[in-house]
């Protein structure tokens, strides 16, 4: 049995799409799912879906542009959602996700926003 890049001898296997049997380490898999996961929660925080939801209760237009929700139009592009979530301190510039650093805005100065932000 070969071992693994790191040593490790605990294979398992997949089927892709095309129908070839693929071989993958399962024990540096799940070392990576779990450095994953840390590094996400310690450096950036987090939040759920449901804390976004309680907090857009308290906005009844986007804190921007000042549109009230439904008077903002439905995206003819790619944006699937009028609402969506901010980041009020950039992830690049070392903000969290942590519910916090969120915040609602409409899909428009979200698109705006992430335009200007490369100066
Ligand atoms: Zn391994
Ligand atoms: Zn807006």
């Amino acid at each position: 049995m070969k071992l693994c890049g790191k040593g490790h001898d605990n294979w398992s296997t997949w089927t892709s799409t095309s129908g070839k049997v693929k071989k993958y380490c399962k024990t540096c898999r799940q070392l990576r799912a779990k450095t994953y996961s840390e590094r996400k929660k310690n450096a950036r925080g987090s939040h759920t879906d449901k804390e976004f939801q309680e907090k857009l209760k308290k906005y009844d237009r986007c804190p921007k542009c000042d549109r009230k929700w439904e008077d903002i139009p439905s995206s003819k592009g790619s944006a699937r959602y009028k609402i969506t979530e901010d980041h009020i301190i950039p992830l690049m510039r070392g903000g969290s996700d942590d519910i916090d650093n969120i915040r609602p805005l409409c899909y428009q100065c979200n698109f705006k926003k992430g335009h200007s932000v490369r100066e």
